[in-house]
Parts: C-alpha cells; structure tokens; sequence
C-alpha cells in the first residue's frame, strides 16, 4: 500500500517546492507521508532541458523527503482538462489516497496553474464515483476514493489566505529545496549563464522568495510562513487548539 497522506499537483517541476515546500518538508518531519505529482515535465521553460528538469526534481523531492513524485507528461504551455488527463489523476488519487491535496489557485498569472486547478477539482470529484473504473498501476481495478481537504497554495497572484503555516524552522531546507532546480532559479556556480534571463534566473529571485515568506510569518507572528486557501470549509473541535499556542 503507498498511500500518502498529503499531495501536493503542481504544473511545473519547480512550481510544489517554491509555494508549499516548506509546508511539506514540516509534515516529513512530523512523520507523515508526502508525495507530489507535477503535471509537466517543463520542456516549454525558457532555461533546463526535460531531463536535467527530471533530475532537479527528484533530488528536490529527496531535500523535501517526499515517498513518490510522479509526472503526468501533459503538454507544458498548454495543459488543458481532457478526460484522459482528469482520469490520469484519479488514478493517483485512488492510488495514494491522499487526505489532504495541496494545488494552484483558480486565479493565476500562468494559464497552466488555472488548468490544473480545474484538473484537480475534476479529478477530485470523479475520483469518488463507483461508476468511474480505473486500474491502478498493477493492473488492478481501483476503488472510489475521494480526498477530505482540499487548500490552494499561493503562486503569483494574491489571494486572502484562508490560513497560514510556520515554517520558520524549515525555511533553510525549502530554500535548499528550491536551490535543487538550479536551472531555473539563480545559483551561483552552478546555474548555466548562457541561457535566457527569467524572473527566477535573477539573484533577486531569492529576495523576493524571502521577502514574501516573511511577510506571511510577520502576518502570524513567526519568522516565516506560506499562505493557503481552504476550499473544504474549515472547522476546530475547540478554541482550545489556539490556547495551547503561546504568544
Ligand atoms: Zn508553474
């Protein structure tokens, strides 16, 4: 059985790691279970190539501590929700059977964020219809499953939080993390300088990532934080879950 507890979809090889990575690398520490799908292997970047993209993203995944991380192979650039790609995600779905799954926001700057956005909330849906057979990797026919919780990291554009996580204590691993993809971001002695300049190449790249996380964490009173959005609506057994925080 491979099941997971959480999974984070992302569009882009990189795209988990910059927005969530901290998020994830906290949970491996506490013990459970994280794998990511990436719905591209990124061949439309400007920078990197499919197979240097697939190695940066497996060491990322060994940094992060993820069980699996698997790859779609859906168009990069113009990923839309074909039923085929709806039925290739619920087959993980009902392969991992997440609780909670991590993914793009419905308002994003990068059309393919939107597309898989929708790709979740159909593959999400489907995944716990009898009537929708599947067969998993070993050829077995799957059962329904559906996930519980469903939370949208933040890519480029805002969105009101619905909540925050701490990830003060792991920030230095998220940015490690990050720095596994060193044909997309900018890393010195490593990173290739004959490529394209993107926003991500620059040495800025990693102020601005800094900047954000600790404008979240100053949100919450931490050091650093990432944002998400609760579509599933939240709920508490208590208020008791905020008194045992100190301030
Ligand atoms: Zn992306």
């Amino acid at each position: 059985m491979e099941a997971v507890d959480v999974l984070a979809v992302g569009a882009h090889p990189d795209d988990v790691e910059m927005s969530c990575g901290g998020t994830l690398i906290k949970l491996v520490r506490e013990g459970w279970r994280v794998a990511i799908v990436d719905c591209t292997r990124g061949e439309f970047g400007s920078r990197g190539t499919v197979e240097g993209r697939a190695r940066e993203a497996a060491e990322a995944a060994a940094i992060i501590g993820a069980v699996a991380r698997e790859n779609l192979a859906l168009p990069d650039g113009s990923i839309t929700v074909t039923p085929e790609a709806v039925e290739a995600l619920v087959r993980l779905f009902r392969h991992y059977r997440p609780r909670i799954v991590l993914f793009p926001p419905p308002f994003e700057r990068h059309p393919d964020h939107e597309q898989v956005h929708q790709l979740v909330r159909r593959a999400f849906f489907h995944s716990g219809l009898a009537k929708l057979q599947t067969r998993g990797p070993d050829g077995q026919l799957q059962q329904p499953y559906r996930p519980r919780l469903l939370f949208c990291y933040m890519q480029a554009y805002e969105f009101q939080p619905s909540f925050y996580v701490d990830i003060s204590d792991v920030y230095e691993q998220k940015v490690r993390a990050v720095q596994a993809h060193a044909s997309q971001v900018y890393v010195p002695g490593v990173s290739p300088e004959n490529e394209p300049e993107t926003v991500l190449s620059r040495p800025e790249f990693w102020e601005l990532l800094e900047l954000r996380a600790r404008y979240f964490g100053s949100r919450i009173g931490v050091r650093y934080a990432e944002a998400f959005l609760a579509l599933t609506p939240l709920g508490v057994p208590t208020l008791g879950v905020w008194l045992q925080q100190r301030d």
